[in-house]
């Protein structure tokens, strides 16, 4: 049976005026890089490497020898803050803004990055001053405050393993997070916001932690300084004020000599398909790799650009392209603590317009939740700063990139796609604006240094199938924290060792352009076709009243496999379900095909998601089969469950 190829066609050529300023301007540019870098990368890498600060040059790019376990830069000696503040500040850069900090409540502060070598230092010292040193595990647990950058990168001085977990976890999930790196202490901060009210980061930490017999140390950051500290618990002898040890601790600190394979931090996955992995980084390949995709994707002038990822360093996306990537290039960014609809839906505009952002970075989730809020909260801002968009965490609906184009790119910014998981510690697919032309749901082309294929389950290369990647690249991970075995069988047995395997379905269309259609236990198997719940969601989501959808695959007795659709209505647009659902149906039959029809489309009001906003199909399909559901640790709502369960069953 013939397989359904991409029907999307739209194109956008990247515009003169972005081409002629941007890093690569042209696709013979990117072919001729992206050659080369294939052809020798050792070669290719070596070069990247050179722009940054080492304390003592790699004897070796590329250790081979006990693979999958790669390594990179061997013998290099450097660490990751010189290259994220100090060469900036030596370079007389040192009052350039790295953060402009907006609080939920409307509270800012502005830091320099002459600022940033001071406050890390302090910080670091801080760290010292409760016997933190090289290769200890420290956890933290902060909101978006500035100390959050500031934590993250004291500990990356002195050689500490950062491992960050986003503050709307549970106080269960830091538990969990917590024995398993056997961490030492917790950095944490009294309170915080979340859309308007206060939430009490401490007293979660204090619940976490009360059975967890490694962690020594917890040091608090006072969200305001300046007032009375939220209510929280205290500890007398393990826990202390930030503000209390840094008086006495200097502002100077000497960067610890890190090995290039020196780990640098453990960050757990967003748990979309089960239990987290703890993910473990090191120094010298993640340095290079973070440092180049900002440059190239994002198309870097730190001269001018102020740059904003809308993520939180508790995910990847803010430990790569937040704290190491966007700072090792010098640039200004904004951080923003709280929700994007505090106090109200145009609070990200109004960012964006205050700051005059140049560059935004964000999710599909959140264009798909700013699409059901409506344009009106959209064009009363003056947006005419922004010159390039991003996206990142899901595939996204082809209706929801035109819609980020139209409102948000003023149709003239590129957006840049970028395709890649906490595993590969930087972007893998992504258009490079101005070199790539763009097509709304596609995340284009592999980066420089990236060698990816769409392959069989038997390592044939096909138009239609599972997502690889040929060769090791610089800021892969370097395993599963504590569970060797698991990374091995995870990533590397589905083609003998030949081939990364990052688990998501794929189709290489007959340009070259890569489109993501989900993970591969998200492909469902109807009657013989193989169908991305990605695409059928696509469909859903072109009809205007449609905000967001999943879709699964369920059991089905003579099709092997049905469809089940969740579809959430804008808000205004609620009709007549039944219409509705024949209005669908028609949709699905003229843009896939009959065989694509789902069994069941239930409206709902929301969907289970993770913390990081991804929709958890794995879930839906426990709820749909009626079986105990896996591991909701990462669940950010669990009432939405007990409200489908019901819906399933009526
Ligand atoms: P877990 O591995 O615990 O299930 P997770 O995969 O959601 O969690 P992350 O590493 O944060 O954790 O997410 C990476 C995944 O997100 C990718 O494998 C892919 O499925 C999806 N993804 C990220 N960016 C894109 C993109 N631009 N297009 C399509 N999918 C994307
Ligand atoms: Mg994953």
């Amino acid at each position: 049976m013939s397989e359904p190829t991409v029907s999307e066609t739209r194109l956008f050529q990247p515009t003169a005026d972005f081409a002629s300023q941007s890093h690569l301007g042209s696709l013979e540019a990117y072919r001729a890089l992206h050659k080369r870098s294939i052809d020798d990368p050792e070669g290719f890498w070596s070069e990247v490497a050179s722009e940054l600060t080492w304390m003592k040059p790699w004897d070796k790019v590329l250790d081979e020898s006990d693979a999958p376990f790669y390594k990179w830069f061997t013998g290099g000696k450097t660490n990751i803050t010189v290259n994220c503040i100090d060469r900036h500040v030596e370079a007389g850069n040192g009052d350039r803004v790295a953060i402009y900090w907006e609080g939920e409540p409307g509270d800012s502060r502005v830091l320099t990055y002459a600022d940033m070598q001071k406050e890390v230092s302090r910080f670091a010292n801080a760290l010292k001053a409760m016997g933190i040193g090289k290769g200890d595990s420290v956890a933290v647990y902060l909101p978006m405050v500035p100390e959050l950058a500031i934590a993250t990168l004291a500990c990356a001085r002195i050689g500490a393993v950062h491992s960050v977990i986003f503050a709307g976890f549970s106080a269960e999930s830091i538990k969990d997070r917590v024995l398993d790196a056997s961490s030492k202490a917790v950095i944490t901060s009294d309170g915080t916001y979340r859309r308007g009210k206060e939430l009490l980061t401490k007293n979660i930490v204090d619940e976490g932690i009360a059975d967890c017999e490694c962690i020594k140390n917890v040091l608090v950051v006072q969200r305001h300084p300046e007032k009375e500290p939220f209510a929280h618990g205290w500890v007398e002898g393990r826990d202390h004020w930030y503000h209390d040890l840094a008086k006495n601790a200097s502002d100077e600190c000497a960067p610890e000599e890190m090995d290039a394979e020196d780990m640098l931090f453990l960050l757990y996955t967003s748990g979309s398909t089960g239990k987290p992995k703890g993910i473990m980084h090191t120094t010298g390949g993640y340095m290079v790799g973070t440092y180049l995709t900002s440059k190239l994707t994002f198309d870097l002038k730190p001269e001018k650009d102020v740059y904003w990822c809308t993520a939180d360093v508790g995910w990847i996306t803010g430990h790569s392209y937040i704290v190491y990537g966007p700072m090792q290039n010098g640039v200004s960014q904004v951080m923003y603590e709280g929700a994007p609809n505090y106090p109200a839906e145009n609070r990200f505009w109004e960012i964006v317009e205050k700051y005059k952002v140049s560059i935004f970075y964000t999710a599909p989730t959140a264009i798909r939740a700013f699409m059901k809020w409506g344009d009106d909260h959209v064009t009363k801002h003056d947006l005419s700063s922004l010159r390039l968009l991003g996206t990142v965490g899901e595939p996204i609906n082809p209706e929801a990139w035109m819609w980020y184009h139209r409102m948000i790119g003023a149709e003239k910014c590129p957006i840049v796609d970028t395709w890649w998981q906490t595993e590969t510690g930087g972007h893998m697919l992504t258009p490079l604006p101005g070199a790539i032309a763009t097509k709304p749901g596609s995340a284009t082309v592999p980066f420089p240094g990236i060698d990816a294929a769409v392959l069989d389950e038997d390592g044939n290369e096909v138009e239609r199938g599972i997502l690889a990647i040929r060769k090791p690249w610089p800021s892969m991970l370097r395993g599963i924290y504590g569970d060797p075995e698991r990374y091995k069988s995870t990533y590397w047995c589905k083609w003998d060792g030949k081939y990364y395997f990052p688990g998501d379905g794929a189709i290489k269309d007959e340009d070259g352009y890569f489109w993501i259609t989900g993970r591969v236990d998200d492909v469902v198997n109807v009657s013989g076709h193989r169908i991305g719940t990605a695409e059928l969601e696509s469909v859903f989501v072109e009809h205007p009243a449609v905000a967001e959808s999943a879709v699964i695959g369920v059991p089905h007795e003579i099709k092997g496999q049905g469809l089940v659709a969740f579809v959430i209505i804008r808000t205004g647009a609620e009709g007549d379900e039944d219409v509705m659902r024949k209005e669908l149906t028609s949709m699905v039959d003229s843009k896939i095909g009959k065989f694509a029809r789902p069994e069941k489309i239930i409206f709902s009001g929301d969907l289970p998601k993770t913390r990081s906003g991804k929709i958890m199909r794995r879930l839906l399909r426990d709820i749909a089969e009626d079986r105990p559901l896996g591991n909701i640790s990462t669940l950010a709502d669990p009432s939405v469950v007990e409200i489908l369960k019901d819906k399933i069953k009526g």
